[in-house]
């Protein structure tokens, strides 16, 4: 792992505690869709949530992905390394398959609501 004044860069608290609140947020995405895959093969109606997965799991790799780049710092940005590509392809499953903005269309509406 990198260094910086004699430390790995992930041994700094700000990037530690950073790291924690990733991975949370990864494992979090991981529980919500392995649950969705599993009621969708059951036959449940998951429209809703659906919507709800694709809309915050696409926001929330693009906060990771962002953070990520950060903490590899310039070679984050360099297009040899593999950071650097996952950054420029997450940035696609906010758009892709309806918007973000159109998932929240869709739970919206679920809410009774008339976006
Ligand atoms: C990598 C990639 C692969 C794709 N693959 C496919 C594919 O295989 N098949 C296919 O059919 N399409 C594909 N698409 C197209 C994709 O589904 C559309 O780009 C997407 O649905 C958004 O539509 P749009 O580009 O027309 O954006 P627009 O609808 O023009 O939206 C532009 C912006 O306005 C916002 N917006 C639009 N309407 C509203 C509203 N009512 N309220 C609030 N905000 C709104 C959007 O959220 C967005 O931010 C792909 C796109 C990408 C980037």
């Amino acid at each position: 792992m990198r260094e910086a004044f004699g430390k790995r860069i992930g041994d700094f608290q700000h990037n530690a505690f950073k790291l924690a609140d990733m991975a949370t947020e990864v494992e979090l995405g991981r529980n919500f869709l392995e649950t969705l895959v599993a009621e969708y093969v059951k036959g449940d109606n998951i429209t809703t949530r659906v919507s709800m997965a694709k809309a915050w799991l696409g926001e929330m790799v693009n906060r990771v992905a962002y953070q990520a780049v950060q903490l590899h710092g310039g070679y984050g940005y360099m297009d040899e390394y593999r950071i650097s590509r996952i950054y420029k392809d997450v940035r696609a499953l906010s758009i892709l398959a309806g918007t973000t903005e159109i998932m929240r269309l869709i739970i919206a509406r679920s809410l009774g609501l008339k976006p």
